[in-house]
């Protein structure tokens, strides 16, 4: 048995989602004997799959990007092979209204001048808007002093028209899973700096071929397996007391440490238990969180779409996807409405009926789906808000370290700041 540190044996980790999963194999790969301890019955937490009408698909249709790094390393690492289970397109927008953006595999920067000036339907005056904006925010070395809302940055940079309504509002909505009047401009532009101003490839969008279980929790779980530890799914932790040495779970399982990656509100619960960690506790309470919708509509299998990812602007749909074209049921589309709005008025019927004219809008005359569902997570993720105190990984605990998507970093609330975080809590329980 490894020590990881100050006499650790045994690692307990909370929760099976993306950032629990990457702390688990990475201290399985430490040597650390671990035990995961997963709630629910299924891997992957708000990453997950499940099961419709006999087909295996996610509890939300999910994009990855080039720069998710971590999340790719760790991908190969338990052998689920990226480069099979996912699509790699160059970074294009494509509208059903005609709007078309697309960045040929040029290196950056020509890939995105190319992009911008030669997109349908964006006039040359915002294609220069657009550079000048980036190289900006260079010139800034991307640092956005105080944080404001990503509205008043755009506001300020002079970004208008096609450029706002089609690229950078639909793109922080999409990766902040906020609204662009309270988003924060820091944390958006970020997400520029790594997804559009880095390497080429780092821009490239990513959308599984195969449900999210298959991506990464499932080859996860067995890593964990194979290299000594265990998955105890269904199986919630309601208590942990600090002991001699360490941490007793559930008052039957002692370890020498614990990674705690439950979302933030169920962490919330096991820390309010714990002392001294009061910091954490308000910084978690303070969160606000945003919904993200994913409405399937199984037509018949004569009906695509266009490409893989089809953008909707002005209505309800934010982001169709054709999972038919993406190794699921033909004629099965997804789409998806992130972030909090008007739709929330909606009841699930209404929604399905509003989104479904949209698509006859655009596609043509469509038939009626054959069955239609849709699933809301209310707690998508943390709302990115400007300047949001997020806890620390560390606690004033040694041994108990936190990791998921809300742990402070630069990041959304997404996959890659899952990942990160719980590579960085397991590299860091040892040490705290
Ligand atoms: C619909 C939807 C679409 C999204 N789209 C994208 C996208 O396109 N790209 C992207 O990068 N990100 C996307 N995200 C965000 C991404 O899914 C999350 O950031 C990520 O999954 C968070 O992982 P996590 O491990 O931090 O937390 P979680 O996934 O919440 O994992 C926490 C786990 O802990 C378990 N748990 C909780 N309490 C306990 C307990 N007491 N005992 C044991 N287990 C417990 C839970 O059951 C859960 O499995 C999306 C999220 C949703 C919901």
């Amino acid at each position: 048995m490894a020590d990881l540190g100050h006499g650790l044996s045994g690692a307990a980790v909370v929760g099976a989602g993306w950032a629990g999963l990457a702390a688990a194999v990475t201290l399985a790969e430490q040597g650390a004997r671990v035990t995961v301890f997963e709630a629910s019955r299924s891997l992957g937490g708000r990453a997950r799959r499940v099961s419709i009408d006999g087909a295996d698909l996610d509890n939300g249709q999910h994009v990855l990007i080039g720069a998710y790094r971590e999340t790719l390393r760790l991908m190969r690492k338990v052998g689920a092979d990226p480069d099979e289970l996912l699509l790699r397109l160059p970074l294009e927008l494509r509208y059903a209204d005609g709007f078309h953006l697309r960045a040929p595999r040029l290196p950056y920067p020509l890939n995105l001048l190319a992009a911008l000036f030669c997109a349908r339907k964006l006039a040359f005056s915002e294609a220069r808007a657009a550079m000048r904006f980036l190289v900006s925010l260079r010139v800034r070395n991307f640092r956005v002093v105080p944080d404001r809302s990503v509205t008043r940055l755009l506001d300020e940079h002079s970004q208008t028209g096609a450029l706002r309504t089609h690229v950078w509002e639909p793109l922080c909505v999409s990766a902040l899973n906020t609204p662009v009047a309270c988003a924060s401009a820091q944390i958006f532009v970020n997400v520029l700096r790594d997804g559009l101003t880095g390497a080429r490839a780092a821009s490239d969008l990513l959308i599984a071929r195969t449900d999210l279980g298959r991506l990464f929790p499932g080859p996860a779980a067995e890593y964990v397996k194979a290299h000594g530890g265990a998955v105890e799914l269904g199986t919630p932790v309601r208590r942990v007391a600090r002991v001699p040495g360490g941490f007793r779970l559930n008052d039957a399982h002692t370890f020498s440490c614990v990674v705690i990656a439950c979302g933030p509100h169920q962490a919330g619960q096991l820390l309010v238990q714990l002392s001294a960690l009061d910091e954490a506790l308000s910084a978690i309470n303070a969160f606000a969180y945003e919904p993200i919708v994913t409405c399937y509509l199984k037509y018949p299998e004569s009906v695509s779409l266009p490409a893989p990812m089809l953008g909707f602007s002005g209505g309800i749909a934010q982001w169709v996807f054709d999972r038919g074209r993406l190794g699921g049921p033909k004629g099965l589309l997804a789409a998806v409405i992130s972030a909090s709005g008007a739709h929330e008025q909606l009841t699930k019927e209404e929604l399905t009926a509003r989104i479904g004219i949209e698509l006859k809008a655009a596609l043509g005359e469509l038939p009626s789906p054959q069955w239609s569902q849709v699933i809301t997570e209310k707690r998508a993720t943390f709302s990115s808000t400007p300047s949001l105190a997020r806890p620390e990984a560390f606690t004033a605990i040694r041994g108990l370290v936190l990791a998921g998507d809300y742990v402070a970093s630069g990041y959304p609330g997404t996959l890659e700041a899952a990942v990160r975080s719980g590579i960085a809590a397991a590299t860091a329980v040892g040490k705290n």
